[in-house]
């Protein structure tokens, strides 16, 4: 099997990079952000979280040659159709996520307060450079709330509440964020397997 020293984590975020750094340094993995590796910016064309998050690990894979993995991430809600889904971070005007929560809000304002549901999802994929990926998905469901509360997180953190919590993420530390949050799943997963590799 093969074993995992060095992997490229195609992404330009630094707080994700700062994330997977830490968690996988005390399994002697070394992670190289994009641009440590001098890999440019790769356009999410995808349909899923899946295949965006392949696109952009196998471009890194194909040109540096070593195992890579990239994510993707976003917020999907029953009641529009599942929307805003994969163009989460391209629904909020300039970007600006007050103001696509605003908007999500007004798209919400009909609907009946007990059907708010929603749930993030992100997907992290490995892809080797020798074609093989594997791919790993972390989910929390909860509720769209009727207002903002809370300062911590980024994105749509102070709008969704997790099933069982009456706080929006926005109101949680970043370490109770992590042990439930989509991204610390799907993370939890691929550091499962990779670990289990390096054993063998
Ligand atoms: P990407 O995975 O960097 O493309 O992010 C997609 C978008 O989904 C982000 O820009 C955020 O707006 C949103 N998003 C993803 N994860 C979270 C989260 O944990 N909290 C709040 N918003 C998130």
């Amino acid at each position: 099997m093969l074993k995992i020293k060095q992997l490229i984590f195609a992404s330009h975020n630094p707080g994700k990079i700062a994330e997977i750094k830490e968690l996988l340094a005390p399994y002697g993995i070394e992670v190289l952000s994009a641009a440590d590796a001098g890999l440019p910016d790769v356009e999410e064309t995808g349909r899923t979280f899946e295949e965006n998050a392949y696109i952009k690990a196998r471009a890194a894979a194909q040109a540096k040659h070593i195992p890579c993995i990239a994510d993707d991430s976003g917020l999907c809600v029953d009641a529009i159709g599942g929307k805003p889904g994969v163009y989460t971070a391209r629904y909020a005007p300039n970007r600006n996520f007050d103001l696509g929560m605003d908007k999500l809000l007004k798209e919400l304002n009909d609907t009946n307060p007990q059907n708010r549901a929603a749930h993030f999802s992100c997907v992290i994929v490995i892809a080797y450079p020798d074609g093989a990926y594997k791919a790993f998905e972390g989910r929390i469901d909860g509720n769209i709330a009727t207002q903002k509360t809370g300062e911590a997180g980024f994105g749509y953190d102070p709008i969704f509440i997790p099933t069982g919590y009456t706080r929006s993420f926005a109101e949680f530390s970043s370490e109770e964020k992590n042990k439930i949050s989509h991204r610390g799943r799907a993370l939890q997963k691929f550091i499962d397997f990779i670990t289990a590799q390096n054993e063998d």
